[in-house]
């Protein structure tokens, strides 16, 4: 790990926020640090801030220019980074499609559950397959029922109410491999699964920080209705990206608010996922 503001606590943060540049772009007094992992890079440097009086990493998850694609995204190198500067809480906000006509642009939620349509992407850190580092991890299975922190989902409940914005509370996200959006067929199918919202990225974001025994969070914003959910012309990026500039100041103070009431000490399960299971590694 290199860093340019030098070493000791400027280096540590508590909490991990993997999101969009409209975050932190406006934090004062960021440290920019580069790190390294037995997985390869993060999708960029980490920027390193304060939010009442929490440290707090964030790592811009297409990287700062957006250059990088839902499946090309090293989704472990940017966890295990995360976990190696301190982080125990994680919070990852998204940009979703709705797949019920209720759920239209601009409504927040706190899924529950979520369903892997994803094709290829490590998933695991514990594959038993010989790190570049020569470190050689066991395989190792987490339990994934619940796949979201409990407290960490109350507490994004509960900012986004102290900000008159009433989050759905649950729900399904079905995660897709894109980059392509689905046809109307898809979406037809996932809607009639009973899935709520359909992302790109919540996978395997959620089960990595499980297996690292970090919380999860994931506060998904619904930008689109999806192919089949609308009668239009279906899902286009320049929507996407209207509705999440129109709605990100407003996220941005959940989330925030979000950080500020995250517990210090985890009274949740989630530190405890390799509990009995020796994964034949260090965790950083
Ligand atoms: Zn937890």
């Amino acid at each position: 790990m290199s860093a340019a503001g030098g070493g000791g606590t400027a280096e540590r943060a508590d909490i991990g926020v993997i999101g969009g540049s409209g975050f932190y772009s406006f934090l004062d007094r960021v440290t920019e640090i580069t790190v390294d992992t037995p997985y390869g890079q993060p999708s960029d440097s980490v920027l390193l801030g304060e939010i009442a009086g929490r440290r707090v990493a964030f790592v811009p998850r297409h990287g700062r220019g957006h250059h990088l694609p839902p499946h090309r995204i090293n989704y472990r190198a940017n966890l295990w980074a995360l976990r190696s500067l301190g982080v125990r809480q994680v919070v990852g906000p998204c940009a979703v499609g709705g797949l019920r006509p209720e759920y239209g642009p601009g409504t927040l939620l706190v899924p529950d559950q979520l369903v892997d349509r994803t094709k290829g992407r490590p998933q695991s850190f514990f594959d038993g397959a010989r790190r570049a580092d020569g470190q050689q991890p066991n395989v190792v299975h987490v339990s994934f029922a619940d796949p979201y922190c409990p407290t960490g989902r109350a507490t994004a409940l509960a900012a986004a109410r102290a900000h008159d914005w009433q989050a759905v509370d649950g729900g399904t996200m079905c995660v897709v491999e894109g980059p392509r959006f689905s046809t109307r067929a898809e979406s037809r199918w996932h809607a009639a699964q009973g899935w709520s919202v359909v992302g790109m990225t919540g996978h395997p974001e959620a089960v990595l920080a499980r297996e690292l025994e970090l919380c999860y969070t994931s506060l998904a914003l619904v930008t689109d209705l999806d192919a089949g959910a609308e009668a239009g012309e279906g899902v286009s990026h320049a929507e996407v990206l209207d509705v999440f500039a129109a709605n990100i100041d407003r996220l941005r103070e959940v989330l925030f608010d979000l950080v500020a009431r995250l517990p210090e000490r985890r009274d949740c399960a989630c530190g405890a996922a390799l509990e009995g299971q020796d994964p034949g590694i260090a965790l950083p």
